[in-house]
Protein backbone atom coordinates (compact mmCIF):
# COMPACT_ATOMS: atom_id res chain seq x y z
CA UNK A 1 0.00 0.00 0.00
CA UNK A 2 1.49 3.70 -0.87
CA UNK A 3 1.85 6.29 1.45
CA UNK A 4 2.01 9.00 -1.09
CA UNK A 5 3.39 12.31 0.00
CA UNK A 6 3.41 16.11 -1.77
CA UNK A 7 6.08 17.98 -0.80
CA UNK A 8 5.58 21.87 -1.07
CA UNK A 9 7.06 25.16 0.24
CA UNK A 10 5.18 28.40 1.06
CA UNK A 11 6.41 31.18 -0.82
CA UNK A 12 7.62 34.23 0.87
CA UNK A 13 3.68 35.70 1.21
CA UNK A 14 2.70 32.19 2.33
CA UNK A 15 0.86 30.93 -0.91
CA UNK A 16 2.02 27.61 -2.53
CA UNK A 17 3.13 28.23 -6.84
CA UNK A 18 1.95 26.80 -9.41
CA UNK A 19 4.60 23.83 -9.56
CA UNK A 20 3.32 23.15 -5.94
CA UNK A 21 0.17 22.71 -7.46
CA UNK A 22 1.12 21.03 -10.02
CA UNK A 23 3.07 18.17 -8.14
CA UNK A 24 -0.32 17.77 -6.05
CA UNK A 25 -1.97 17.16 -9.15
CA UNK A 26 0.30 14.23 -10.34
CA UNK A 27 -0.04 12.81 -6.86
CA UNK A 28 -3.57 13.06 -6.78
CA UNK A 29 -3.88 11.28 -10.55
CA UNK A 30 -1.55 8.70 -9.02
CA UNK A 31 -3.62 8.62 -5.35
CA UNK A 32 -6.58 8.05 -7.79
CA UNK A 33 -5.09 4.91 -9.21
CA UNK A 34 -4.04 3.35 -6.90
CA UNK A 35 -6.71 1.28 -4.50
CA UNK A 36 -5.87 2.04 -1.21
CA UNK A 37 -3.27 4.72 -0.99
CA UNK A 38 -3.12 7.24 1.40
CA UNK A 39 -2.44 10.74 0.40
CA UNK A 40 -0.50 13.33 2.22
CA UNK A 41 0.51 16.83 1.96
CA UNK A 42 3.89 18.07 3.93
CA UNK A 43 4.48 21.78 4.07
CA UNK A 44 7.73 23.44 4.54
CA UNK A 45 7.90 27.39 5.34
CA UNK A 46 7.88 30.16 7.67
CA UNK A 47 4.04 29.92 8.47
CA UNK A 48 1.98 27.42 7.10
CA UNK A 49 -1.46 27.40 8.26
CA UNK A 50 -3.10 29.93 4.80
CA UNK A 51 -1.34 27.37 2.44
CA UNK A 52 -2.69 24.26 4.37
CA UNK A 53 -6.42 25.66 4.05
CA UNK A 54 -5.92 27.22 0.84
CA UNK A 55 -5.76 23.38 -0.60
CA UNK A 56 -8.10 22.07 2.83
CA UNK A 57 -10.41 20.33 -0.04
CA UNK A 58 -7.75 18.14 -1.72
CA UNK A 59 -7.98 14.21 -1.11
CA UNK A 60 -5.06 14.55 1.57
CA UNK A 61 -6.06 12.98 4.54
CA UNK A 62 -3.10 14.09 6.65
CA UNK A 63 -1.32 17.65 6.74
CA UNK A 64 2.32 18.05 8.13
CA UNK A 65 4.33 21.05 8.42
CA UNK A 66 8.02 21.68 9.12
CA UNK A 67 7.52 25.34 10.37
CA UNK A 68 9.65 28.35 11.47
CA UNK A 69 12.05 31.43 10.07
CA UNK A 70 14.77 29.05 9.55
CA UNK A 71 12.49 27.14 6.65
CA UNK A 72 11.34 30.21 4.85
CA UNK A 73 14.61 30.75 3.06
CA UNK A 74 15.85 28.79 0.00
CA UNK A 75 18.92 27.03 1.94
CA UNK A 76 20.18 23.04 1.04
CA UNK A 77 20.72 22.31 5.01
CA UNK A 78 17.28 23.35 6.28
CA UNK A 79 15.64 22.06 3.40
CA UNK A 80 16.80 18.68 3.25
CA UNK A 81 16.40 18.47 7.33
CA UNK A 82 12.67 19.77 6.60
CA UNK A 83 11.78 17.11 4.02
CA UNK A 84 13.68 14.37 5.72
CA UNK A 85 11.35 15.21 8.76
CA UNK A 86 8.15 15.28 6.58
CA UNK A 87 8.94 12.14 4.71
CA UNK A 88 10.08 9.85 8.24
CA UNK A 89 6.46 11.73 9.64
CA UNK A 90 3.93 10.66 6.91
CA UNK A 91 6.46 7.47 6.71
CA UNK A 92 6.11 8.00 2.71
CA UNK A 93 6.82 5.50 -0.13
CA UNK A 94 6.03 7.65 -3.05
CA UNK A 95 6.94 11.41 -2.54
CA UNK A 96 5.87 13.73 -5.35
CA UNK A 97 7.44 17.31 -5.79
CA UNK A 98 7.95 20.11 -7.71
CA UNK A 99 11.56 19.74 -9.55
CA UNK A 100 12.37 23.46 -8.85
CA UNK A 101 16.20 24.67 -7.90
CA UNK A 102 15.25 24.78 -4.67
CA UNK A 103 14.20 21.00 -4.42
CA UNK A 104 16.06 19.64 -7.22
CA UNK A 105 19.19 20.69 -5.16
CA UNK A 106 17.64 18.46 -2.55
CA UNK A 107 15.90 15.31 -3.69
CA UNK A 108 18.60 13.09 -4.14
CA UNK A 109 20.31 13.95 -0.81
CA UNK A 110 17.17 13.20 1.23
CA UNK A 111 16.64 9.93 -1.03
CA UNK A 112 20.06 9.11 -0.15
CA UNK A 113 19.20 9.72 3.80
CA UNK A 114 15.93 7.37 3.73
CA UNK A 115 17.56 4.72 1.43
CA UNK A 116 15.21 5.34 -1.62
CA UNK A 117 15.27 6.79 -4.98
CA UNK A 118 15.09 9.82 -7.11
CA UNK A 119 13.92 10.90 -10.32
CA UNK A 120 13.88 14.26 -11.84
CA UNK A 121 12.38 15.91 -14.67
CA UNK A 122 9.62 13.66 -15.04
CA UNK A 123 6.78 15.10 -17.04
CA UNK A 124 3.89 12.26 -16.59
CA UNK A 125 2.37 10.00 -13.86
CA UNK A 126 0.50 7.06 -14.17
CA UNK A 127 -0.40 3.83 -11.96
CA UNK A 128 -1.96 0.40 -13.43
CA UNK A 129 -2.52 -2.82 -11.95
CA UNK A 130 -1.34 -1.01 -9.04
CA UNK A 131 2.32 -0.31 -10.13
CA UNK A 132 3.48 3.35 -10.71
CA UNK A 133 5.47 4.81 -14.33
CA UNK A 134 6.77 7.88 -14.95
CA UNK A 135 7.58 9.48 -18.62
CA UNK A 136 10.97 11.65 -18.48
CA UNK A 137 12.55 12.84 -21.36
CA UNK A 138 16.08 11.95 -22.54
CA UNK A 139 18.63 13.24 -25.51
CA UNK A 140 17.52 17.03 -25.03
CA UNK A 141 13.73 15.72 -25.53
CA UNK A 142 13.88 13.59 -27.95
CA UNK A 143 13.17 10.62 -27.05
CA UNK A 144 10.63 10.05 -24.05
CA UNK A 145 10.89 7.19 -21.53
CA UNK A 146 8.65 5.78 -19.35
CA UNK A 147 9.79 3.70 -15.78
CA UNK A 148 9.10 2.07 -12.81
CA UNK A 149 10.97 1.46 -9.83
CA UNK A 150 10.56 -0.71 -6.62
CA UNK A 151 12.88 0.87 -4.14
CA UNK A 152 11.11 2.85 -1.85
CA UNK A 153 10.90 5.57 -0.85
CA UNK A 154 10.61 7.16 -4.33
CA UNK A 155 10.76 10.69 -4.38
CA UNK A 156 9.46 12.11 -8.23
CA UNK A 157 10.41 15.75 -8.91
CA UNK A 158 7.88 16.77 -11.51
CA UNK A 159 8.72 19.11 -14.08
CA UNK A 160 7.13 23.25 -13.20
CA UNK A 161 4.92 23.68 -16.22
CA UNK A 162 4.39 19.60 -17.06
CA UNK A 163 1.03 19.28 -15.29
CA UNK A 164 -2.34 21.55 -15.32
CA UNK A 165 -1.96 22.87 -11.43
CA UNK A 166 -4.49 21.28 -8.99
CA UNK A 167 -7.64 23.78 -7.99
CA UNK A 168 -8.71 21.89 -5.23
CA UNK A 169 -10.67 24.43 -2.81
CA UNK A 170 -10.18 25.71 0.52
CA UNK A 171 -10.97 25.03 4.07
CA UNK A 172 -9.64 24.38 7.16
CA UNK A 173 -6.51 21.93 7.26
CA UNK A 174 -5.50 20.24 10.48
CA UNK A 175 -1.99 20.67 10.22
CA UNK A 176 0.15 18.75 12.60
CA UNK A 177 3.93 20.66 13.06
CA UNK A 178 6.53 18.18 12.99
CA UNK A 179 9.56 19.55 15.20
CA UNK A 180 12.91 19.73 13.85
CA UNK A 181 16.20 20.43 15.53
CA UNK A 182 18.57 22.37 13.16
CA UNK A 183 22.32 22.38 14.57
CA UNK A 184 23.79 25.56 14.13
CA UNK A 185 25.92 24.32 11.33
CA UNK A 186 22.56 23.92 9.45
CA UNK A 187 22.39 27.46 8.86
CA UNK A 188 25.25 28.85 8.35
CA UNK A 189 24.25 29.99 4.95
CA UNK A 190 21.80 32.67 4.75
CA UNK A 191 20.35 34.41 1.65
CA UNK A 192 21.03 38.05 1.72
CA UNK A 193 19.06 38.88 -1.22
CA UNK A 194 17.66 38.53 -5.06
CA UNK A 195 19.25 39.66 -8.11
CA UNK A 196 17.00 39.72 -10.71
CA UNK A 197 16.38 41.55 -14.13
CA UNK A 198 14.09 44.93 -14.05
CA UNK A 199 10.45 43.65 -14.28
CA UNK A 200 10.31 45.28 -17.91
CA UNK A 201 13.80 43.82 -18.21
CA UNK A 202 12.91 40.01 -17.44
CA UNK A 203 12.32 38.94 -21.40
CA UNK A 204 11.84 34.87 -20.02
CA UNK A 205 7.96 34.70 -18.95
CA UNK A 206 7.46 30.72 -18.58
CA UNK A 207 3.79 31.77 -17.48
CA UNK A 208 3.12 33.41 -20.97
CA UNK A 209 0.64 32.27 -23.52
CA UNK A 210 2.99 32.96 -26.33
CA UNK A 211 6.50 32.34 -26.64
CA UNK A 212 8.36 34.59 -29.19
CA UNK A 213 11.05 33.59 -31.08
CA UNK A 214 14.03 35.80 -32.93
CA UNK A 215 16.37 34.23 -35.18
CA UNK A 216 19.62 35.33 -37.41
CA UNK A 217 17.46 36.86 -39.64
CA UNK A 218 16.73 39.84 -37.62
CA UNK A 219 20.33 41.15 -38.24
CA UNK A 220 20.95 40.09 -41.83
CA UNK A 221 21.11 42.09 -44.62
CA UNK A 222 17.68 42.97 -46.12
CA UNK A 223 16.22 43.30 -49.83
CA UNK A 224 18.04 46.54 -49.71
CA UNK A 225 21.58 45.46 -49.27
CA UNK A 226 21.53 46.90 -45.28
CA UNK A 227 20.97 45.76 -41.71
CA UNK A 228 18.08 47.03 -39.98
CA UNK A 229 18.97 46.40 -36.20
CA UNK A 230 17.84 49.70 -34.33
CA UNK A 231 14.45 48.87 -36.36
CA UNK A 232 14.42 45.17 -35.42
CA UNK A 233 15.13 45.67 -31.85
CA UNK A 234 12.01 48.43 -31.79
CA UNK A 235 9.43 45.97 -33.43
CA UNK A 236 10.73 43.36 -31.21
CA UNK A 237 10.38 45.32 -27.21
CA UNK A 238 7.30 46.36 -28.40
CA UNK A 239 6.06 43.13 -29.28
CA UNK A 240 6.71 41.89 -26.11
CA UNK A 241 5.96 45.15 -24.41
CA UNK A 242 2.22 44.90 -25.68
CA UNK A 243 2.07 40.99 -25.82
CA UNK A 244 3.58 40.11 -22.58
CA UNK A 245 4.95 36.71 -24.45
CA UNK A 246 8.35 35.41 -23.45
CA UNK A 247 11.40 35.77 -25.76
CA UNK A 248 13.69 32.78 -27.12
CA UNK A 249 16.29 33.05 -29.69
CA UNK A 250 17.94 30.45 -32.08
CA UNK A 251 21.67 29.93 -31.08
CA UNK A 252 23.24 31.87 -34.47
CA UNK A 253 21.19 35.22 -32.77
CA UNK A 254 22.44 35.07 -29.41
CA UNK A 255 26.08 33.79 -30.88
CA UNK A 256 26.31 37.04 -32.66
CA UNK A 257 27.42 39.00 -29.54
CA UNK A 258 30.52 36.61 -29.34
CA UNK A 259 31.36 37.46 -32.31
CA UNK A 260 31.33 41.31 -32.18
CA UNK A 261 28.95 41.74 -34.64
CA UNK A 262 25.38 44.10 -34.52
CA UNK A 263 22.86 42.12 -31.98
CA UNK A 264 20.00 42.41 -29.96
CA UNK A 265 21.56 43.60 -26.16
CA UNK A 266 18.37 42.06 -24.41
CA UNK A 267 19.04 38.42 -26.01
CA UNK A 268 21.56 36.31 -23.94
CA UNK A 269 22.19 32.63 -23.98
CA UNK A 270 19.28 32.16 -21.21
CA UNK A 271 16.86 32.97 -24.23
CA UNK A 272 18.53 30.01 -26.51
CA UNK A 273 15.52 27.50 -27.33
CA UNK A 274 16.98 24.05 -28.21
CA UNK A 275 19.25 20.95 -27.92
CA UNK A 276 21.88 23.07 -26.25
CA UNK A 277 19.32 25.85 -25.23
CA UNK A 278 15.63 25.57 -23.26
CA UNK A 279 12.82 23.06 -23.78
CA UNK A 280 9.95 25.80 -22.69
CA UNK A 281 6.35 25.14 -22.53
CA UNK A 282 3.85 27.61 -23.81
CA UNK A 283 0.56 26.78 -25.42
CA UNK A 284 1.44 28.86 -28.54
CA UNK A 285 4.94 30.03 -30.34
CA UNK A 286 5.83 32.30 -33.37
CA UNK A 287 8.95 31.67 -34.69
CA UNK A 288 10.95 35.31 -36.63
CA UNK A 289 13.70 35.28 -39.05
CA UNK A 290 14.73 31.66 -38.02
CA UNK A 291 15.71 29.10 -40.42
CA UNK A 292 13.89 26.62 -38.40
CA UNK A 293 17.01 23.59 -37.96
CA UNK A 294 16.44 20.85 -36.05
CA UNK A 295 18.60 21.39 -33.14
CA UNK A 296 16.25 24.69 -32.83
CA UNK A 297 13.33 22.72 -33.48
CA UNK A 298 13.44 20.58 -30.52
CA UNK A 299 13.45 22.90 -27.83
CA UNK A 300 10.22 23.44 -29.45
CA UNK A 301 8.76 19.79 -27.94
CA UNK A 302 6.40 20.95 -26.07
CA UNK A 303 5.12 24.31 -27.88
CA UNK A 304 1.25 23.85 -28.54
CA UNK A 305 0.45 25.40 -31.76
CA UNK A 306 3.55 26.39 -33.46
CA UNK A 307 3.67 29.46 -36.27
CA UNK A 308 6.72 30.95 -37.99
CA UNK A 309 7.81 33.37 -40.67
CA UNK A 310 10.57 33.12 -42.44
CA UNK A 311 11.40 34.44 -46.47
CA UNK A 312 12.71 30.63 -47.22
CA UNK A 313 9.74 28.68 -48.75
CA UNK A 314 12.10 26.09 -48.17
CA UNK A 315 13.37 26.73 -44.66
CA UNK A 316 12.85 23.76 -41.93
CA UNK A 317 9.79 25.30 -40.56
CA UNK A 318 8.41 23.96 -43.87
CA UNK A 319 9.28 20.57 -43.70
CA UNK A 320 6.60 19.74 -40.79
CA UNK A 321 8.38 21.69 -38.21
CA UNK A 322 5.11 24.13 -37.98
CA UNK A 323 2.03 24.02 -38.10
CA UNK A 324 1.47 27.44 -39.88
CA UNK A 325 4.23 29.12 -42.05
CA UNK A 326 3.83 32.41 -43.52
CA UNK A 327 6.60 33.05 -46.06
CA UNK A 328 7.28 36.83 -45.57
CA UNK A 329 8.97 39.54 -44.52
CA UNK A 330 9.30 39.34 -41.05
CA UNK A 331 9.84 43.13 -40.42
CA UNK A 332 6.68 44.15 -42.42
CA UNK A 333 4.38 41.45 -40.74
CA UNK A 334 5.24 41.93 -36.95
CA UNK A 335 5.12 46.55 -38.23
CA UNK A 336 1.10 45.27 -39.02
CA UNK A 337 0.98 42.70 -35.53
CA UNK A 338 2.21 45.71 -33.47
CA UNK A 339 -0.15 48.06 -35.07
CA UNK A 340 -2.87 45.90 -34.62
CA UNK A 341 -2.51 45.29 -31.34
CA UNK A 342 -2.24 49.40 -30.46
CA UNK A 343 -5.53 49.64 -31.84
C1 LIG B 1 25.35 20.36 -31.77
C2 LIG B 1 24.51 21.56 -32.19
C3 LIG B 1 23.62 22.09 -31.27
C4 LIG B 1 22.84 23.18 -31.62
N1 LIG B 1 21.94 23.65 -30.71
C5 LIG B 1 21.12 24.67 -31.07
C6 LIG B 1 20.15 25.16 -30.16
O1 LIG B 1 20.04 24.71 -29.02
N2 LIG B 1 19.35 26.17 -30.57
C7 LIG B 1 19.46 26.73 -31.82
O2 LIG B 1 18.69 27.63 -32.14
N3 LIG B 1 20.36 26.28 -32.69
C8 LIG B 1 21.21 25.28 -32.34
N4 LIG B 1 22.15 24.86 -33.23
C9 LIG B 1 22.35 25.64 -34.45
C10 LIG B 1 21.31 25.34 -35.53
O3 LIG B 1 21.69 24.19 -36.23
C11 LIG B 1 21.18 26.51 -36.47
O4 LIG B 1 22.44 26.87 -36.98
C12 LIG B 1 20.59 27.77 -35.88
O5 LIG B 1 19.44 27.46 -35.11
C13 LIG B 1 20.21 28.70 -37.03
O6 LIG B 1 19.73 29.93 -36.49
P1 LIG B 1 18.82 30.89 -37.32
O7 LIG B 1 17.71 30.14 -37.95
O8 LIG B 1 18.48 32.04 -36.41
O9 LIG B 1 19.80 31.52 -38.44
P2 LIG B 1 19.93 31.27 -39.98
O10 LIG B 1 20.18 29.83 -40.26
O11 LIG B 1 20.93 32.26 -40.47
O12 LIG B 1 18.49 31.60 -40.59
C14 LIG B 1 17.97 32.92 -40.67
C15 LIG B 1 16.61 32.85 -41.30
O13 LIG B 1 16.03 34.15 -41.29
C16 LIG B 1 15.29 34.29 -42.48
N5 LIG B 1 15.10 35.74 -42.71
C17 LIG B 1 16.04 36.69 -42.98
N6 LIG B 1 15.45 37.89 -43.10
C18 LIG B 1 14.12 37.71 -42.91
C19 LIG B 1 12.98 38.56 -42.92
N7 LIG B 1 13.07 39.86 -43.15
N8 LIG B 1 11.77 38.01 -42.66
C20 LIG B 1 11.62 36.68 -42.43
N9 LIG B 1 12.67 35.81 -42.42
C21 LIG B 1 13.89 36.33 -42.65
C22 LIG B 1 16.14 33.58 -43.54
O14 LIG B 1 15.33 33.23 -44.65
C23 LIG B 1 16.61 32.36 -42.75
O15 LIG B 1 15.66 31.30 -42.90
C24 LIG B 1 22.96 23.76 -32.90
C25 LIG B 1 23.86 23.22 -33.82
C26 LIG B 1 24.63 22.14 -33.47
C27 LIG B 1 25.60 21.58 -34.47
Amino acid sequence: METILVLAHTETDGTLAKSAREAMHAAATLHKALAGSQFVIGLAGQNLQAAANSIAACPATRYYGVAGEEFAQSRYATDAAAAEALCRAAQATIVVTAATARWARVLAGVAQRLGGRADTHVTGVAAADGKISVNRWYYRQRMEGTLTRTQRPWFIGVDPGSQTACDCGAGTAALKLVPVTLPEAAQRTTVTGIREPRADAQTIRPDAALLFVTGAGWTKKQADGQTHVPEAEKLILDFLKQSRASLGSSKSLVDLSGEGQAVLPFLSHLNQIGQTGATPRHPKGLSTCCHGEEPHTVGWRFIGERRAISLDPNCGWARGKTDVLYVADAFKVMAKVNELLAT
